[in-house]
């Protein structure tokens, strides 16, 4: 790969914040010492690339985003290996990603190469906030939002994409563990046609209801269904679902309202490799009762960057409990998530190239 190097004005910080212990590190409420900011103009393209001290926005109240939500995001993380070298994740295809929600939401589109330059040099620079504890990470979090200050409902002409990052424990506090899922029969995430397979703000915002309801049942997310029939299984809050009925491990296939997982795919792949038989096909929830029925449903398991593998030892569909595997974590579950982060932190060989390594791509950094 060829890195495109655009101008970065760097602006280091005088007041270096204390850094969390990383024993109690929760997801997603410290943030590091600095950021990236980039500028978009209509005529102008993106411009002014630069790493600046992590400080709150000045935004028009009239900003677009605020109005009409256009913003859209990605999720990532990096890792530090115990030779010390900083280690991401398939980042190239967080950058598609981002294109495609982008695109999704009438967005300019970004150079993916400049912006994976971009946060190598921002990562160099906060290399320091990567924890190193079992399970612990850097996450990554690029988005994009209008802001043109202007209340007619069409794209702006105005943009900014940032990169924050902030350290984040192990998911699980006491190793893997299974949750229970509320199967949803009344609220919808998305239809064919709407902004499901983008990452946009309005896809959470509106799901919030749902997850509020199950909460209260002492459920930790929901199973949306599709939109129209309220038949077939879709997806968990941000994760993507998998089943393991009588060996073959089925996955909803990629229809049009389903977010497309970067973890999900790499899953897809390890099973592939694994000669584990795999199926992307509709699955309604009426076969999954009948397979669990019938003795068949032998694990049931979430996948996405923030918990990587999230087993489901219970799912409630109305009111009739599955329970899955004893409610423990099954065993495929269990390889595929250490397999997964062994590869991702560097204990185990990557047979598959989706390693990135910064210091490949960018040896010589002031
Ligand atoms: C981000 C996300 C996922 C998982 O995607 P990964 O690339 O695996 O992190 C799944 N569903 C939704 C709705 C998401 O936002």
């Amino acid at each position: 790969m060829i890195m495109t190097r655009v101008p970065m004005q760097i602006q280091l910080t005088q007041s270096k914040k204390e850094k969390p212990d990383p024993a109690t590190l929760v997801f997603g409420k410290t943030f590091t010492d600095h950021m990236l900011i980039v500028d978009y103009e209509e005529g102008k393209g993106w411009h002014s690339h630069r790493i600046v001290p992590y400080a709150p926005l000045t935004l028009d109240p009239a900003a677009i985003v605020f109005h009409y939500g256009q913003t859209v995001f990605e999720g990532m993380k990096a890792y530090k290996s115990e030779e010390g070298t900083i280690r991401m994740f398939r980042p190239e295809e967080n950058m598609k990603r981002l294109n495609y929600s982008l695109d999704r939401l009438c967005m300019p589109r970004i150079d993916e190469e400049n912006a994976l330059y971009a946060l190598n040099q921002l990562l160099q620079i906060d290399k320091d906030w990567i924890p190193t504890l079992d399970g612990t990470s850097l996450y990554i979090r690029p988005f994009v939002i209008a802001t043109e200050a202007f209340l007619g409902v069409a794209p702006a002409k105005k943009y900014q994409f940032f990169m924050i990052l902030s350290p984040v424990g192990s998911y699980y506090k006491e190793g893997i563990h299974p949750v229970k899922i509320l199967v949803e029969n009344e609220f919808v995430r998305a239809t064919k046609g709407g902004t499901g397979s983008a990452k946009t703000a309005g896809n959470y915002a509106s799901a919030l209801k749902a997850q509020e309801v199950a909460d209260q049942q002492g459920y930790s997310q929901v199973l949306w269904l599709d939109g129209v029939e309220r038949k077939y299984v879709e997806e968990v809050g941000s994760m993507n679902i998998f089943f393991k009925i009588n060996g073959e491990v089925v996955t909803p296939a990629i229809n049009g309202s389903i977010l497309e997982g970067i973890t999900r795919k790499s899953i897809l792949q390890l099973l592939r490799h694994w000669e584990v038989p795999v199926a992307e096909r509709k699955i309604s929830m009426d076969e999954i009762r009948n397979a669990y029925e019938n003795g068949q449903l032998e694990e049931v398991f979430g996948t996405g960057t923030a918990a990587v593998i999230s087993p489901v030892g219970e799912l409630n569909w109305d009111g009739y409990k599955m329970i899955i595997g004893n409610g423990e974590t099954g065993e495929l579950s269990k390889k595929l998530y250490d397999t997964l982060t062994n590869i991702q932190t560097g204990k185990e060989n990557d047979p598959f190239n989706w390693v990135y390594e910064i210091k490949k791509h960018i040896a010589q950094l002031a």
